[in-house]
């Protein structure tokens, strides 16, 4: 051939490769939202359509279904289409691509019926006590899926940070366990897909947000622990990350827009690694180069820092969260990394969710020591209304006291150490917009543990959780606690986030039944369970008020009251017995002949002109009788 019949040759041979390549990669690789509902407060989805070049081609929806908008990015592979389900007569439509007038692909798109009363769901409150799980690392229900082809990070369980085959089914196997605990909110950490390479157990760095990690079970798996919750009149709380998405997320990976996360110049992949210090979300003297670097820095290199400026990763993220709402029938969500984000589009978040489902519930992991810190992030806050800001946020986690707890049992007495700790964090209550939605905690999975902190002694354990599960708020207790567990931090997360004895078929001991558990792990269990399961019904607990009395010598009493009850609480960090009198309480006591400890059983006469006795290292729990 000579050369320019070659070169012609050449270009129509590119010429019908590009064409060819259009036309066959003309088709929908992904929709988000796969399906909808009808009947939502907010009558608009917008549907992302991802699919090679799809934005070149002609969106038409069938059944003359209007479309309200569509959206392009710089990305062609992108089309958001938003409709008013309101104007849809049928249950499901058409999705058809076009190239020009021949549809080259479709996908049906559903509306569904909502759940009666979905909107009306109740949520987590001061009534409930929350368990919290990893669920890698709880118990394994099916051996068939702790590896998976698709998915990288295969089960071994000699691997610290490796899967270790914990899944959903092995949650679902143990509910009885949870609820006889006194559990009735389950907290797990993030389930839905991670597919990095290693260390994925921990599930924060997602690469799915639409589907459940299949080393944990399917999304039906999911909903069914939600319903089955749901049914011991108990619920599930999703673990929510709008910070952050893993690095190797199908969406990362062919970004719809460079601003679809925040990039830094210079960095691998636009990386820059936060510097953590989020107190720049409202500190009048912080310098611009700090407040960037803490809300656009990335968590982790494996993490990249969404951006909830970006309208569309907003409404992303706000719909995804609404989908998980009403498909797996949550009961509330707890937001990691909250102060990280843009807090105007997390704003924005929190009100979509509770505009739609006006009772639920959303703690944010707010992780600052100082309690005017904390006010700021929930809603209706005078702190942060200094900033016209209101985040919306119902509820926030108590991390003044988290971290003056162990200190308050530890220490030896002073002016300003021991007791006095504990003393001095609630007098910061006022700070707090809505006293009863603090979420109360000795540790979580991020924490050091309590018990090796505490060295392991059992009555340091149940000072701690007579405290949480008496004050004001929503008490968390982390799974394995309960037995006892310890877990140095200092060696590396892993530690905190052991296997659960029993979980596993081939352990030796499960910690699951009463016969299996060993005697120590009894005094742990058998004191926890009795607690939760006395304040299950102790409207004074959820609701009281509170009056707290200056500690003396290392002993802190406070009491819970409304009108019909009170419970009076007395927590002894002293190793001595102590015997006091009770006059100072006369103000709280008046009226009151007897009380029963409901630790001990034992009944005691209440007399203002008298004493009590308290052991060392220990405490009382008194329901007041007249
Ligand atoms: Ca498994």
């Amino acid at each position: 051939m000579e050369e320019s019949k070659k070169t012609k040759h050449m270009k129509k041979i590119l010429l019908l490769s590009s064409f060819l390549s259009t036309f066959a990669f003309a088709q929908i690789q992904k929709v988000e939202p796969m399906f909808w509902w009808k009947g939502m407060k907010n009558p608009e989805v917008q549907i992302l359509v991802y699919g090679k070049d799809i934005s070149k081609y002609n969106i038409e929806l069938s059944d003359n279904v209007k479309i309200q908008n569509l959206q392009k990015t710089e990305n062609p592979n992108y089309v958001f289409v938003t409709i008013n389900t309101n104007e849809v007569n049928k249950s499901s439509f058409k999705i058809n691509i076009k190239n020009k007038n021949k549809i080259v692909d479709s996908y049906t798109y559903e509306l569904k019926d909502r759940q009666p009363n979905s909107a009306n769901r109740t949520s987590f409150t001061s009534k409930d006590m929350v368990y919290l799980i990893m669920p890698d690392r709880f118990a394994n229900g099916d051996e068939s899926n702790d590896s998976k082809k698709e998915l990288t990070d295969k089960a071994n369980r000699s691997i610290p940070d490796g899967r270790h085959g914990g899944d959903l089914r092995g949650i679902i196997n143990n509910l009885d366990y949870l609820q006889n605990l006194g559990a009735t909110a389950v907290w797990l950490t993030p389930v839905n897909e991670d597919n990095e390479k290693q260390h994925s157990y921990h599930g924060y760095a997602q690469t799915d947000l639409y589907k459940i990690d299949g080393r944990y079970g399917s999304n039906e798996d999911y909903r069914e622990l939600s319903q089955k919750l749901n049914q011991r009149g108990m619920m599930l709380i999703q673990d929510y990350v709008t910070n952050h998405w893993g690095i190797s997320h199908w969406m990362i990976q062919d970004l719809p827009s460079q601003d679809w996360i925040h990039k830094f110049p210079g960095g691998k992949d636009g990386f820059r690694r936060s510097n953590y210090r989020t107190t720049t979300q409202f500190d009048k003297n912080a310098a611009e180069v700090d407040k960037k670097e803490a809300l656009n820095g990335w968590f982790d290199y494996t993490m990249p820092d969404m951006n909830q400026s970006n309208p569309l990763v907003l409404n992303y993220l706000t719909q995804n969260a609404i989908w998980w709402i009403e498909y797996a029938e949550l009961g509330g969500m707890r937001v990691d990394t909250y102060p990280y984000n843009d807090k105007e589009g997390m704003a924005k978040w929190v009100k979509a969710i509770t505009t739609e489902y006006p009772n639920f519930n959303v703690v944010g992991e707010a992780w600052m020591y100082s309690s005017a810190h904390i006010s700021y992030w929930q809603k209706d806050s005078k702190i942060a209304e200094i900033d016209n800001y209101n985040s919306y946020l119902p509820s926030v986690m108590d991390f003044p006291l988290f971290s003056e707890l162990p200190k308050a049992i530890k220490e030896e007495e002073s002016w300003d150490k021991g007791m006095i700790k504990l003393y001095n964090s609630f007098t910061n209550d006022f700070l707090y917009p809505d006293i009863n939605n603090m979420f109360v905690f000795m540790e979580n999975h991020d924490t050091e543990r309590w018990n090796e902190i505490m060295n392991g002694d059992v009555n340091d354990y149940k000072l701690g959780l007579s405290l949480i599960s008496t004050v004001r708020g929503i008490p968390q207790v982390y799974y394995g606690s309960e037995i006892g567990m310890r877990g140095d931090k200092s060696k590396g997360d892993a530690a905190i986030r052991q296997d659960f004895p029993g979980g596993w078929k081939s352990d030796k001991q499960s910690a699951f039944t009463n016969e299996g558990r060993t005697s120590e792990q009894k005094t742990f269990h058998d004191f926890t369970a009795k607690l939760f399961n006395w304040r299950k019904n102790k409207e004074v607990i959820h609701s009281g008020k509170t009056k707290h009395y200056m500690p003396q010598s290392n002993v802190y009493v406070y009491f819970r009251y409304n009108e019909n009850e009170s419970v009076m609480v007395i927590l002894n960090a002293n190793p001595e017995k102590q015997t006091f009198k009770l006059d100072r309480f006369a103000e709280s006591l008046n009226g009151f002949t007897s009380g029963k400890d409901i630790i001990s059983d034992k009944v005691l006469p209440i007399n203002t002109n008298g004493e009590i006795t308290i052991d060392g290292k220990s405490s009382m729990i008194i329901e007041l009788g007249k």
